[in-house]
């Protein structure tokens, strides 16, 4: 389940019409969250001061957040009935996914990120006048999207129990995949069309969410949920996700339960993870902070094999260049190699300056050749 708040713009807009609406298509018949704005920017000294307060009918998985202006300087706290409010912490945009326009679109320089919040009743923001909140939205993986409406908090379930046998997929060397039905992707909320192409490219990414993440198939579900919902996709951005642990999880849903990111020809089904160069690219996120600390051996090994076996699948070759083309824009690009950093296609950081793409890509080459 969604809330969210309209932006400062939005919300004196709504204040007018007599409304405060969530814009986000929650259930309906849930309590919508009450906002009150703080008196100012954060202080010079001392602790900041909340601009924002949300309340939530049920305990907070996870939040996300939308804005423009500055990437830095939006901060945090939760709070809770039994538990004193959390320390103040720093927001960081996450890796900024997209879709493919057919038509070249002017796009707006937003920041978005995800932060989990096991169990808060509230949380508060504090930012400088710089920055331009467009939205916070309170998700819930635990009740999913389908809450009782008006239901009092429960205390937040423990983390979810991931299968001890994941399947083995021969198509990735036998890798256990966590399938969407394990980690609890909502099908009613998988709305996306579906388009397949030819594999020209493979691009790691990281999810900029928590490291020592204790219920991973939680954070996945929590960015099912945004990109889902709240971003109008449809369906998870990503066609793959590596947990620390080395847990692979299926990502964007390919429609043929007897495949995995791809249809039965060997196309894959285009994602929303590198703007404008989706097409034919598949996308792998690493669940972390890969600027705070590198990927786990286990992760890394998860992330070697699957880039190993989808440049086998589709013979690419991680050494060789690559012109990639966008058949779906006409958009073109030259690059090194088929695997790369999403930071290789479009300006950010993502994957973290800790992701090691390039000694990725060498082992998948090693792998290829024996
Ligand atoms: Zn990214």
């Amino acid at each position: 389940m969604n809330l969210s708040f309209p932006s400062r713009r939005g919300l004196l807009l709504s204040a007018a019409a007599g409304a405060l609406s969530a814009c986000s298509p929650g259930p309906s018949g849930s309590s919508r969250p009450v906002r009150s704005p703080g008196t100012g920017s954060p202080s010079a000294s001392g602790p900041p001061r909340p601009r924002e307060t949300q309340r939530s009918p049920f305990p907070i998985s996870a939040v996300g957040l939308t804005w423009t202006g500055p990437g830095e300087g939006l901060q945090i706290r939760f709070l809770g009935t039994s538990v004193p409010p959390t320390p103040w912490m720093r927001v960081k945009p996450g890796c900024p996914c997209g879709r493919d326009e057919r038509r070249p679109v002017r796009r707006r320089a937003v920041s978005r990120a995800l932060v989990r919040a096991p169990g808060a009743e509230a949380y508060q923001l504090a930012y400088p006048e710089s920055i331009d909140l467009l939205s916070g939205v309170i998700v819930d993986t635990v009740h999913g999207s389908t809450p009782t409406p008006g239901a009092s908090p429960t205390p937040t379930a423990s983390p979810t129990p991931l299968p001890s046998t994941p399947e083995k997929v021969p198509d990735l060397a036998d890798l256990p995949v966590v399938r969407r039905s394990q980690w609890g992707a909502v099908p009613s909320l998988t709305t996306a069309s579906r388009a397949f192409a030819p594999v020209q490219a493979v691009t790691v990414h990281h999810t900029v969410t928590a490291d020592d993440d204790p219920d991973p198939a939680g954070t996945v579900r929590a960015i099912f949920q945004l990109h889902a919902v709240h971003n109008g996709w449809g369906d998870i951005g990503y066609h793959f996700l590596v947990d620390a642990a080395g847990r692979v999880y299926e990502g964007r849903d390919s429609g043929d339960p007897g495949t995995i990111a791809h249809n039965a020809s060997g196309d894959c089904v285009t994602a929303f993870h590198t703007a404008d160069f989706n097409t034919g690219n598949i996308g792998i996120a690493l669940l972390g902070d890969m600027t705070v600390r590198e990927p786990t051996a286990a992760a890394r090994r998860s992330v070697t094999t699957l880039v190993a076996s989808l440049s086998r699948m589709h013979g690419l070759d991680p050494r060789a260049p690559l012109s990639y083309r966008n058949p779906l824009t006409g958009r073109t690009l030259r690059l090194g190699s088929p695997v790369n950093a999403h930071g290789a296609w479009t300006p950010t950081e993502c994957p973290g300056t800790l992701t090691p793409v390039e000694d990725v890509r060498a082992a998948a080459a090693k792998a290829l050749r024996a």
